[in-house]
């Protein structure tokens, strides 16, 4: 049988990696010269279970309506309608109602992939500046508390243990706060940051050497056209899906969030080892390796545009400034990314209308965390069908 990937982001890759497991030989296709060179190229960082939280909120959906009259915020919305967005707010709003049960399979979800990233990268040896210390979540207000025991409900729901720590403890985890005072910090050991474009390439690296994959450079444009050369197709584009879907007559609702990351690298003793995730300013930090600490946030409704434009990308550096004051910013890499984004933030991991298709996409705001768990299981709805 002829198997193609299409898209060689951490979805296609784990795609093509749980393929190859089941003895098929995969058709790696990617429209850039390498792997992981679109939004897996430098995100986050987090594995992050406790980041599992849908977005769907009334006041995620006023601070949105409120960008539109401030220039600081940490949502952006540009007021020009487009169709595409206009759909996409509406059943993002839709989904507001149905956001504890998202969080929770969403939850349940990370927690399993999370488990499945140790085990492939135990079994295929990938090194991938893994830092396996936990996720700390801070709160500035007793408003903020309130709404993360709230969360930590569905966690727990979920399987996932978070616990609130003191001052005390949180000194001890981080020392690189030590001083520092917020109305709560929250725990999860289980979570873990690591480098998304060093495990993309290094797999890939691994499955070509073994000859299991051949990687094909290549922009695809019509899925009827593949399917002429291909028995199964699947669709890992990211932010292309959607165009690719509509080439078989199949509607994915994926719109493009834009947001930003800076790398700093070399940022010296003074550096946090564990990662963090700030709520309120929906900044996430997280350590990869020794020598490099990134800082990623913002979410940009402004269509498929990747400028790097240099006022979003200062609150960021800010952000460092004023959490770790004692760490050397002299060498920062700046960058911008397009997360995939359905309106309710569940990933799209099923067979196409067309049966030769399948899909596993969409996966928003936590496609590093999740991709293992959702390619394992769209390959094995595939071998069982
Ligand atoms: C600022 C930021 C921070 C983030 N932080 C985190 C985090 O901490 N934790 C987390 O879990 N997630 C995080 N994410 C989300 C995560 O990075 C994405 O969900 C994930 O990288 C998406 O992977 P993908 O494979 O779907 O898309 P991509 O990585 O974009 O891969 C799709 C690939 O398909 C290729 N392609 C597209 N169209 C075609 C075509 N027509 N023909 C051939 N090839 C094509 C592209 O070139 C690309 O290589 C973050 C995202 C951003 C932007």
């Amino acid at each position: 049988m002829k198997i193609a990937v299409i898209g060689a982001g951490i979805t296609g890759v784990t795609t093509t990696y749980f393929l190859t497991q089941k003895g098929f030989q995969v058709d790696l296709i990617e429209s850039r010269r390498y792997p992981a060179m679109a939004t897996s190229y430098a995100n986050g960082g987090q594995l992050s279970a406790s980041n599992s939280e849908a977005w769907n909120s009334w006041s995620n959906t006023f601070y949105g309506v409120k960008s539109l009259f401030s220039n600081n915020s940490s949502v952006i919305l540009n007021p020009r309608p487009t169709l595409s967005k206009i759909i996409w707010l509406m059943n993002f709003i839709g989904a507001i109602k149905h956001k504890n049960k998202i969080t929770q399979d969403i939850c349940k979800m990370a927690i399993d992939s999370i488990n499945l990233y140790k085990k492939i990268a135990k079994r295929e040896k990938i090194k991938f500046d893994l830092y396996d210390r936990g996720i700390l979540h801070f709160y500035f207000n007793t408003k903020q508390t309130e709404h993360a025991l709230d969360v930590n409900k569905l966690y727990k729901k979920a399987g996932l243990k978070r616990i609130r720590i003191t001052h005390e403890e949180l000194y001890t985890l981080e020392p690189s706060l030590v001083g520092k005072k917020f109305d709560s910090i929250f725990f999860t050991k289980s979570d873990k940051s690591g480098d998304i474009h060093s495990f993309c390439n290094n797999l890939v690296a691994k499955l070509l050497d073994e000859n299991k994959v051949k990687l094909i450079n290549k922009e695809v444009t019509d899925l009827r056209k593949e399917l002429k050369e291909y028995d199964k197709i699947f669709l890992c584009a990211g932010v292309g899906s959607r165009k690719l879907a509509k080439s078989i007559g199949e509607f994915l609702n994926i719109y493009p969030v834009k947001g930003y990351s800076i790398t700093v690298n070399n940022p010296g003793p003074n550096a946090p080892k564990v990662s963090l995730l700030d709520d309120e300013k929906k900044i996430v930090c997280s350590r990869l390796g020794e020598n490099r600490l990134r800082i990623a946030g913002l979410a940009e409704l402004n269509g498929y545009n990747l400028d790097i434009i240099q006022k979003r990308v200062r609150p960021l550096i800010t952000w460092c400034n004023k959490m770790f004051p004692g760490i050397n910013t002299k060498d920062i890499k700046p960058w911008a990314g397009l997360r995939p984004m359905t309106p309710n933030m569940l990933p799209i991991f099923k067979k196409s209308k067309e049966k030769r298709v399948w899909f596993n996409t969409g996966h928003g705001h936590l496609g590093w965390t999740l991709s293992a768990y959702t390619a394992k299981s769209v390959v094995n709805s595939f071998i069982t069908e």
